[in-house]
């Protein structure tokens, strides 16, 4: 009997599992229906020697202190500050949009200051923003959104910004200096030996037990548990029962090709043309340095494994018809990004999971710390720290 069933051992299974064996000394069996941890974060050496991630490129980047320090016990961090160009009008231009991207864009030289007022001349009136269109037309104008948001959205998400959640377009900040850094946040590193690297130590806990090519229906009545943390998609768990939840995919093509560098960055946007929304080069994340370099293209679709809730009313609308179903499950916990049918970065599910750690330390009293302290106090060891 396990103190725990994990379903998924991404980023929101894997921190609940090492909290779960490492504060609370109980047992997990952590499941994953892929061969492999980690989730849609998982990276691996390809035939090349170049470490690639199969799911499509995962900058770490955070404002969170407690989320560094959680992790930094799990790896050491590379400095890395994530660049992307988007291909546009021909040209190769910063995104976010920057001075150099309007001064560039249109052969101008324009200040700071000018910019701003260059913005407020094409910026669209939007009574109230809600919109993923309306975010960009009320900031850069209607002439800008068209060239490097409505194209790569539609190709993105397979509907118009109009159709989607101002959430979406708005995690891209429009700037009028010369930053073209893709994030501000004040962490930007990569895991020093890659993401997979990271969990292997993270798991590393003769507590936690791994069964991978496995799927939860496979094995829910076979197997005994006492308590579950579910990470895949809620409207599966529930067998569909209120219809589907739209999760969006995408299709990776990995090349390796015999060249040193084919791109000046890790990341080119193709937002007027192509099939593909990016491409993204692995040598620039890890600093590699070799005569060859590898490549994913990612050719979003609607069939295959679900990477991406898609944020527009009516499916959040859904969603909150399961949440209610999945409040009503006690012994059950739904975390992360499939599961809470939320559009979040690694570092958010690490601090989604972390808080939910927290509710179960509320709610819940440790089994396995009990039997342990029951151990110690009759071994006599009473100077050891209580686990918390
Ligand atoms: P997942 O990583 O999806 O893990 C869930 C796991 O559960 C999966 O491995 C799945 O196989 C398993 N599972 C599901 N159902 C079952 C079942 N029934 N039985 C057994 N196993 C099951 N975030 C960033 O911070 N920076 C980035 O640059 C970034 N880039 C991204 C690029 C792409 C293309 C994608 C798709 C995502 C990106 N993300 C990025 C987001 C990041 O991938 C997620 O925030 C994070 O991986 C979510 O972790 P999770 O544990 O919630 O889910
Ligand atoms: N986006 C866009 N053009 C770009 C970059 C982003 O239209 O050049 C929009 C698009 O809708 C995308 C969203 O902004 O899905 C969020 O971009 P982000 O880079 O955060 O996407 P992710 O890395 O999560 O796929």
């Amino acid at each position: 009997m396990f103190d725990w069933l994990i379903v998924g051992a991404g980023f929101a299974g894997s921190v609940l599992a090492e909290r779960i064996a490492s504060q609370r000394h109980e047992s997990v069996l952590l499941i994953d229906r892929r061969n492999h941890i980690g989730g849609n974060a998982y990276d691996c050496y390809d035939e090349a020697g170049i470490l690639v991630h199969r799911y499509g490129p995962h900058i770490f980047h955070t404002n969170a202190r407690s989320i560094i320090d959680y992790l930094s016990q799990f790896t050491e961090w590379r400095p890395y500050e994530h660049r992307v160009l988007s291909s546009v009008d021909g040209k190769l231009l910063p995104i976010p949009i920057n001075l150099d991207t309007i001064n560039r864009l249109y052969d101008l030289e324009l200040t700071p200051e000018q910019l701003e007022e260059f913005f407020a001349s094409r910026r669209e009136t939007v009574e109230e923003v809600r919109t993923a269109e309306d975010v960009v037309v009320s900031t850069v104008g209607r002439e800008l959104y068209e060239q490097f948001f409505r194209g790569y959205t539609r190709k993105q998400w397979g509907v118009d910004p109009a159709q989607l959640s101002k959430s979406v377009t708005a995690r891209v900040p429009t700037r009028t200096n010369r930053d073209d850094r893709y994030f501000g946040d004040t962490f930007q590193n990569m895991p020093a030996g890659g993401y997979t690297r990271m969990f292997q130590r993270m798991l590393d806990n003769p507590r936690i037990k791994i069964m991978l090519q496995t799927d939860y229906r496979e094995i829910r009545d076979k197997i005994p548990f006492q308590r579950m943390i579910y990470t895949g998609p809620i409207d599966e768990y529930f067998d569909w029962s209120l219809g589907r939840l739209p999760y969006r995919s995408l299709r990776f093509e990995h090349a390796t090709l015999d060249c040193e560098q084919f791109q000046p960055v890790a990341v080119v946007n193709y937002p007027q043309t192509e099939n593909y929304t990016r491409i993204t080069e692995y040598k620039h994340l890890t600093g590699q340095q070799s005569p060859k370099t590898s490549l994913t293209y990612e050719y979003p679709t609607d069939i295959g494994d679900p990477y991406y809730p898609v944020p527009r009313a009516e499916n959040e609308a859904l969603y909150k018809r399961y949440e209610a179903l999945a409040a009503a499950c006690s012994d059950v916990w739904f975390v992360g990004r499939l599961a809470t049918y939320r559009y979040y970065n690694m570092d958010q599910v690490v601090g989604q999971a972390l808080a939910t750690f927290a509710r179960i330390q509320q709610s819940l009293p440790a089994t396995g710390t009990v039997q342990m302290l029951t151990q110690r106090t009759m071994l006599g060891q009473h100077s050891e720290q209580f686990p918390t």
